[in-house]
Order: C-alpha cells, then sequence, then structure tokens
C-alpha cells in the first residue's frame, strides 16, 4: 500500500472517479467513491497507512496471526475462494482508496471489489487517524473476500493489531 493506492487527482485508472454504488448492506442508493481533495483527509489517510505498518507490517507477530486470519477467511468464506495472506492484499496495486462525503446513513465506509470509500465523519473523529486505521483494515477484509453478511471483517481487527478499534459482534 503506496500513495499509488490512493484516489488524489494525478491518480489514472481505467475506472473513472467518481463513481456511485448502493450499499450492499442498508440499501442507501448512493454510496460514493471521489478522489480525495483535501489536504486535511489526505494527511489523516497519511498517518493511517503508517499506522497499519507500525502494527501490523513491521510487528512479526502480528503480521504472522494477521496473515492466517486473511488465510482462513478468504479460503473458508471469502467470495473469491481465493487464498489470500494479509500482505498480498496490503500490496495488491488494484486497492484504490476513495472518499466519501457527507454520507447521510449509518455507514463509516464501503467496498466494492478493490475500491474502497472511507467517509467523511470518520476524518472529524478527534481521534481520527486511529479511527480511518481501524476501518480501513476493516475494509481491506471485504476487499480479500470477507462477507458482509458474518462478521469476519470485523474480527479481522482483533487478529491484526487493532483490537482498540474493533465492534465486538459487528456485522457487515
Ligand atoms: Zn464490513
Amino acid at each position: 500500500m503506496n500513495f499509488l493506492n490512493v484516489a488524489v487527482p494525478a491518480n489514472n485508472r481505467s475506472t473513472q472517479l467518481p463513481f456511485k454504488r448502493p450499499n450492499s448492506v442498508t440499501g442507501e442508493p448512493d454510496v460514493q467513491f471521489q478522489m480525495f481533495t483535501n489536504t486535511d483527509h489526505i494527511a489523516i489517510l497519511m498517518a493511517a497507512l503508517l499506522k497499519i505498518e507500525e502494527r501490523v507490517i513491521k510487528d512479526e507477530k502480528v503480521l504472522r496471526r494477521c496473515n492466517a486470519w486473511y488465510e482462513i477467511m478468504s479460503r473458508d468464506r471469502g467470495r473469491h475462494k481465493k487464498m489470500l495472506s494479509f500482505i498480498k492484499t496490503w500490496q495488491d496495486p488494484a486497492t484504490l482508496i476513495t472518499f466519501w462525503p457527507e454520507p447521510t446513513g449509518s455507514s463509516h465506509a464501503m467496498t466494492s471489489g478493490t475500491f474502497i470509500t472511507l467517509s467523511e465523519k470518520i476524518f472529524k473523529r478527534t481521534d481520527a487517524v486511529l479511527w480511518t486505521a481501524g476501518t480501513l483494515m476493516h475494509e481491506l477484509a471485504h476487499t480479500a473476500g470477507a462477507s458482509a453478511q458474518t462478521t469476519d471483517a470485523e474480527d479481522s481487527l482483533e487478529f491484526c493489531g487493532f483490537d482498540d478499534v474493533r465492534t465486538k459482534g459487528l456485522p457487515g
């Protein structure tokens, strides 16, 4: 994961931004996938990516546990039926992190294939960096194939060094 995985105006992708998708969990019609333009948001996102590197990538023990959970999750329950470790997911150049301005519903983020969108609500929190990192970890689990019908995505926070932002038993 690096700056190329973040949707900013310089990013050149075959999928054109912005686009909208219905929310597969709540049914809300307008989940938005836009480019980041606000430098405060981009700074928070960069700090969140660094936090994930510190807590997961650079911690051998956490990385091993996280990889193992991703392999179980993607192999047994994932929609891709293809085994994916966390590190493979983290390094996937297809992942694109986008911005969802002013959502009206209860959702904080959404994933569509390898496109993740993070809501503006997250960036307004006082603990925005930690919350953004935890939310990203949840959404990355979906890109690896975690079903929205189980607690697998949220459970990955426990195995991947973000137990402090985990909401136990949260489905979706
Ligand atoms: Zn989810």
